[in-house]
């Protein structure tokens, strides 16, 4: 009895991502927002102050390219988000 309620008490582990850094950006053309992820360990190049990140984002609508720059202190808090040909945008609400 004990062990089948052990069983059923234990919950599933929650993943967290702790290596992934999420943006959401808007494509200027179509106004679609698109969810990329930057890796903490392979995405990011380290900088004297800190990191960068860039790349480009197709937008998966109309494919636009959008060439993302963003700037991290060393604790991986952005400090300047530059993008063309879309937006950086709050990711909506209630979505993971
Ligand atoms: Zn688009």
């Amino acid at each position: 009895m004990s062990f089948l309620k052990n069983l059923f008490s234990r919950k599933p582990k929650k993943y967290v991502d702790e290596r992934g850094i999420y943006f959401h950006v808007a494509c200027n053309r179509c106004k679609v927002v698109t969810r990329v992820r930057a890796d903490r360990q392979y995405d990011l190049n380290r900088t004297d102050n800190g990191f960068e990140w860039r790349k480009t984002i197709v937008c998966p609508k109309c494919y636009s390219q959008m060439a993302a720059e963003v700037t991290f202190d060393g604790r991986y808090t952005p400090l300047k988000q530059e993008i063309s040909a879309g937006a950086f945008v709050e990711p909506p609400a209630e979505n993971d």
